[in-house]
């Protein structure tokens, strides 16, 4: 049973690579510089491009995930100055952590003795443990560190982010496991990258282990061995030579850099001068992309502002933004799109704006649920602009006619 589903998933995960790489190929060919493609489709088209990227990094750690849980995977292993590796690796991430305004430190005292590892492998491996280090840290560094040991070496991955309570810890590796209501940067997540990691480095004969305490920081750290004679001979490839895929770590970082905090976007067509009296919206998402594509599609004949999540559009509301109506997300970090409905209904001064939940999650359960929380409607993704649009109109000349009949019954 179990073989049969990695069987399917390995399948699957193989078929959909095609169709997106001619996505993804054609894309790419029209977003180059010199295509002549107008600032607005160029902004659009660019949202699809990145957001295809990132499915085919999710699918990509898919098919590694079966493969390896189906013993499919034969990898070559190569002396590899790791010390040296690991840094290029991390480097990848520098910007991104400095735009954040995290510390990241990398350093090596491993000799340039060599290390038998799969080059394409502790990409992934170091790639994993950095993403996760920057999306559960706020404040503070990061440390990416090679150390040299008696028995082998060692990477160590030190975050001074949330931490992971005691109780969870064991369970971090385990496959599709997420702590729950974890404050990461982001709710995008599957729950495969730690057991992906821990997949990768048993291969290697190594080890993984988590040390964290809440809200000081986690340190993972991975042990190899030295030498050979702890891998599968007819697996040694002798010579030093680079095979690696140099789009890996591109996936991992753009992804991070959806997770960033940004300014909110300026409705495109609000205009100075001359009062601006189109009904304000204010979306909320946690997915910049989304909220980007939700800005431009609404900005015709909106004026609108947006938040990240639910926490930060409260926190506008409390500053005195009055919107007609909330388009929301469900699943996101700190407060989500029913606890964001709930406070909203809780409170006699918001308790009549309507709200819009968008959701990934398919099924009646889910709809019943926002329903019942307050929200007015409930739009699944993926969603047309124009059906978006229509369920905005049909609410704001709902309200416009409830705010009438009421001052007329008054
Ligand atoms: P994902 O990141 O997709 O949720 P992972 O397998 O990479 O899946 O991680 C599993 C869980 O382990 C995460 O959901 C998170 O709760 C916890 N975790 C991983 N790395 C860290 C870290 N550096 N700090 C705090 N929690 C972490």
């Amino acid at each position: 049973m179990d073989r049969a589903k990695t069987q399917f998933f390995s399948n699957v995960s193989h078929e959909f690579r095609t169709p997106l790489t001619l996505i993804q190929g054609p894309l790419q060919d029209v977003l180059r510089p010199e295509s002549g493609l107008s600032a607005d489709h160029r902004r659009t088209l660019s949202i699809a491009g990145r957001n295809v990227f990132r499915l085919l990094k999710l699918v990509n750690s898919l098919l590694d995930f079966s493969r390896v849980e189906a013993g499919r995977i034969d990898a070559l292993f190569q002396p590899t100055r790791l010390g040296e590796l690991t840094a290029e690796i991390a480097a990848n991430f520098r910007p991104l952590f400095e735009h954040a305004g995290l510390k990241l430190v990398v350093k090596s005292d491993v000799p340039s003795e060599q290390i038998y590892v799969n080059r394409d492998m502790w990409e992934k491996i170091v790639l994993n443990l950095l993403s996760n280090a920057f999306k559960f840290t706020h404040q503070g560094k990061v440390e990416v560190k090679m150390r040299d040991k008696k028995f082998g070496v060692q990477l160590i991955v030190r975050d001074t982010g949330i931490g992971i309570p005691r109780k969870n810890q064991a369970r971090i590796f385990e496959r599709f496991y997420r702590q729950e209501n974890a404050r990461a940067r982001t709710y995008e997540g599957t729950g495969i990258g730690l057991a992906l990691v821990r997949e990768l480095i048993e291969l290697h004969g190594g080890t993984i282990k988590v040390k964290s305490e809440e809200g000081v920081g986690t340190t993972f750290t991975v042990t190899l061995r030295k030498g050979k004679a702890h891998l599968p001979a007819r697996q040694i490839f002798e010579t030093a030579a680079r095979l690696g895929d140099a789009d890996t770590a591109t996936y991992f970082v753009e992804d991070a850099a959806g997770w960033l905090p940004q300014a909110p976007p300026e409705s495109p067509a609000s205009k100075k001068g001359g009062e601006d009296t189109r009904p304000l919206i204010l979306v909320v998402d946690d997915n910049i992309d989304m909220r980007a594509y939700l800005v431009n599609m609404l900005s015709p004949a909106y004026r609108l502002v947006s938040a990240n999540h639910g926490r930060m559009a409260l926190d506008l509301l409390g500053k005195g933004t009055r919107p007609a109506l909330i388009v929301s997300d469900v699943m996101m970090p700190e407060v989500d799109g029913y606890g964001l409905v709930s406070a909203l209904r809780n409170d006699p001064a918001y308790a009549g704006i309507p709200v819009i939940l968008l959701s990934a999650y398919i099924g009646e359960e889910a709809a019943i649920e926002a329903l019942n929380r307050g929200a007015v409607d409930f739009v699944e993704k993926p969603f047309s602009s124009r059906t978006l649009r229509a369920f905005i109109e049909a609410r704001l000349r709902r309200r416009a006619a409830d705010v009438h009949s009421e001052a007329t019954v008054v």
